[in-house]
């Protein structure tokens, strides 16, 4: 079944739908390009099908910086307040990284999985029974259980 959520930037400015098929799954970035980014510890990513997104109004300016895979990402923000949207990046074609943050409710946004978690900060702590990768999900090779 497909839902609609909707989400927004902090000023108000630029609104967005995405239309949604359950089960939602995100993720916790502590790479520290997404501490940057988001001004906290670590991000939060909800990966969708790009044409699942649909701007409602305003407009979206795109920043564009190199992942710590060495990847090209491209950030979309609002203009005027600076909140992120969402990222796109080369390593996932035809997919944007939504930041639940902006979402209206992300209540049912729970992350399951913990990346690039070699550079995590110290004091953040990771939920028991979540999934931890120490760089990205590519590299699968390297999860673990959680300490
Ligand atoms: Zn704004
Ligand atoms: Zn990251």
């Amino acid at each position: 079944m497909t839902e609609i959520l909707t989400g927004g930037c902090q000023c108000g400015g630029v609104r967005y739908e995405v239309s949604a098929e359950k089960p939602y799954r995100t993720h916790v970035c502590h790479c520290t390009d997404c501490r940057k980014q988001s001004g906290s510890a670590f991000s939060v990513t909800w990966i969708i099908p790009k044409d699942s997104f649909r701007l409602t109004q305003g407009a979206l300016k795109v920043f564009t910086s190199e992942a710590q895979s060495g990847r090209a990402k491209r950030g979309a923000f609002c203009p005027d307040c600076g909140s992120r949207i969402y990222n796109e990046i080369d390593l996932r074609p035809g997919l944007l990284s939504i930041k639940p943050g902006t979402l209206d409710d992300a209540s049912g946004l729970a992350p399951t999985r913990h990346v690039w978690v070699q550079s995590k900060l110290p004091w953040v702590d990771i939920p028991e029974g979540a999934e931890v990768f120490e760089r990205g999900v590519e590299k699968a090779a390297s999860a673990r259980s959680p300490a």
